[in-house]
């Protein structure tokens, strides 16, 4: 009956983000209410092994009192102050600090936002500023890639490649081009991985010559593409982007708001990809999604013009929230202290990949692949031929109402299953994933014609 109640008041007076409003008329929003570790719990009392960290960001699991603590403590303390007009506290520069100090080699400041879309539009923002004080406002155009995700705000959906997203108020903004993803199963189109890399990455060249190189400002992209699918580019395709940028001397933006604080078990994705982003956005991991709180790291050769453009006319009234700031630098302390990157990197990432790659021989599964602790599979109606099923049978939606009904959050992004679990997962944990992603599979596959 309660479950009834909350069902009620959400259809009376909640509009939810990205859902069907159809579907929620129909049947109501499943309620979940407490969790602990890896674990979710509804209203139902149902448990359900949350594959997905939330939306890929509670890497130190839930329940975490070191987290309630700091952030309790820090509330008492100073619950809010701003730092707008050359204002600090405590927290959030010692947060700085400790981000700077986990960033690759000459990063060393940090903006603070209130979210990932907001890292994402102050990365516009900034890059503009940047050329604009170095004398060059023209150099305004920002490229991102088809199928990215940045943000929500009308900048990051912008700048993200979401068709979808742009169809619903009129996007993107002017000012900002795309280029194909790295998506070699799905767009590989016959060539090679490497040879594919080497393609899509060219066609930055191509994109940057046709806007004219004194117009772009910047490039921006995810190391491994999240919330598109979880693209995990080949090889060839960094070297020959950073290659493309050194040549025209554009400024990189890794958006790392997935890909941060240990998800492929380095502590950023640039540093597993060897890459030297210009800027860097960061939300989800930082807080373990305690509390909401983005940012963007900076190059200090980036902030050296910025000093001498004066005031930079942004930011956000939490920027740097206090509360948020603290609790993200215990959470920062966990992940070290406790070696939680560390383990995704040598033992429980490898483990979950080894298990993961089993998948494939499901019949259903047309690919599988991952890093760390994202993973994605392929659902195909023919293995061989990589042939989809027909949209209208929505294979991915049922995978994941399955999964759902049987106790694991299992992403689904059109036909790719994806997971991303808490960096914390053990390896039992992460038998119970596999066990239970091989049932609902099989479940999926026995409504499928053929
Ligand atoms: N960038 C990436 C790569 C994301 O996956 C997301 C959220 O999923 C965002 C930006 C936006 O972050 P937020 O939802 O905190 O605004």
């Amino acid at each position: 009956p309660q479950t009834r109640h909350w069902q009620a008041l959400g259809h009376a007076h909640h509009l939810p983000p990205f859902s069907d409003y159809r579907q929620l008329k129909e049947h109501g929003p499943r309620i979940i209410t407490r969790a602990s570790g890896v674990y979710l719990w509804d209203s139902e009392g149902n448990c359900i092994l949350d594959g997905m960290a939330g939306l890929w960001c509670v890497n130190v699991g839930y329940g975490r009192e070191e987290l309630v603590e700091a952030a309790s403590r820090q509330m008492r303390e100073l619950p809010y102050y701003n730092l707008f007009f050359q204002t600090a506290h405590p927290p959030a520069v010692e947060l700085a600090r400790a981000i700077a100090e986990l960033a690759p080699p000459g990063m060393h400041h940090v903006f603070f936002t209130g979210s990932g879309s907001e890292a994402n539009d102050t990365v516009l923002r900034l890059v503009r500023h940047y050329w604009a004080i170095k004398g060059q406002p023209r150099k305004n155009v920002v490229i991102g890639r088809w199928n990215g995700y940045h943000g929500s705000t009308v900048a990051g959906a912008s700048l993200g490649g979401m068709k979808a997203m742009h169809g619903q108020g009129d996007l993107p903004i002017p000012g900002i081009e795309h280029i194909d993803q790295p998506y070699w199963f799905g767009e590989g189109g016959g060539l090679d991985p490497e040879a594919f890399g080497i393609r899509v990455a060219d066609q930055l060249e191509r994109k940057i010559l046709e806007i004219g190189e004194e117009r772009v400002a910047a490039f921006i992209a995810e190391p491994i593409q999240g919330a598109g699918g979880v693209i995990i580019p080949p090889d060839s395709y960094w070297p020959r982007i950073r290659e493309i940028l050194r040549k025209y001397d554009i400024l990189f933006a890794a958006d790392e708001v997935v890909c941060g604080f240990g998800r492929t078990g380095e502590w950023f994705g640039s540093q597993y990809y060897g890459l030297e982003p210009d800027l860097m956005a960061i939300a989800k991991g930082l807080t373990s999604g305690y509390l909401p709180m983005g940012g963007v790291v900076v190059r200090d050769r980036i902030v050296e013009v910025l000093e001498e453009g004066g005031e930079f006319y942004h930011g956000f009234t939490y920027s740097g929230h206090p509360v948020a700031a603290a609790l993200a630098l215990e959470n920062i302390r966990l992940l070290r202290e406790e070696g939680i990157v560390e383990r995704v990197r040598t033992r429980t990432g490898p483990y979950l990949q080894r298990r993961w790659r089993e998948l494939a021989e499901h019949p259903l599964v047309g690919e599988v692949r991952g890093l760390g602790m994202l993973a994605a599979l392929e659902l195909v109606k023919d293995k061989k031929t990589r042939e989809r099923f027909p949209a209208d049978l929505a294979a991915g939606m049922r995978c994941r109402e399955h999964c759902f009904a049987n106790g694991l959050v299992m992403r689904a992004v059109g036909d790719t299953m994806i997971v991303a679990p808490p960096l914390v997962i053990s390896e039992a944990e992460i038998d119970e994933l596999i066990a239970k992603a091989r049932h609902c599979l099989d479940l999926t596959a026995s409504e499928m014609p053929g």
